[in-house]
């Protein structure tokens, strides 16, 4: 019994803080530790993730005033995640086309390495 107290306990302890989020153009309510602050790293606007690590700030902010008894520049927990998503689609994008690029600059290569996909293939079917 007591140790299902202590866990509803701990779970309502997280102290949770109303900011504005600049993505969202709102006043939203999320943990203290979820918000992050947009910064500037080398003249790019950049998010810390969960990890600490600086990553782009990929969405594009709401343009709405912030209310002048609110800090500016916050993004909420949620918009961490999605931004940090778009980070990865970017990457995987980015990654697809630079291979791409390398394969059709190196042709030759490309097309042996099928004809060497083949051969392995035909081995095996004789297996
Ligand atoms: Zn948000």
């Amino acid at each position: 019994m007591s140790s299902s107290h202590d866990l509803a306990t701990i779970h309502t302890s997280t102290p949770r803080t109303t900011k504005w989020c600049v993505v969202e153009g709102i006043l939203k309510q999320d943990s203290e530790m979820a918000w992050r602050r947009v910064r500037l790293k080398g003249g790019c606007p950049v998010v810390p993730n969960r990890f600490g690590r600086y990553i782009k700030f990929n969405l594009t902010p709401s343009y709405m005033q912030v209310p002048s008894e609110y800090q500016d520049n916050f993004i909420c927990g949620a918009c961490v995640r999605r931004n940090e998503h778009v980070q990865k689609t970017n990457n995987i994008e980015t990654s697809i086309g630079t291979n791409l690029q390398n394969l059709y600059g190196q042709g030759a290569c490309f097309l042996f390495v099928i004809k060497l996909l083949s051969c392995i293939i035909e081995d095996l079917k004789g297996i």
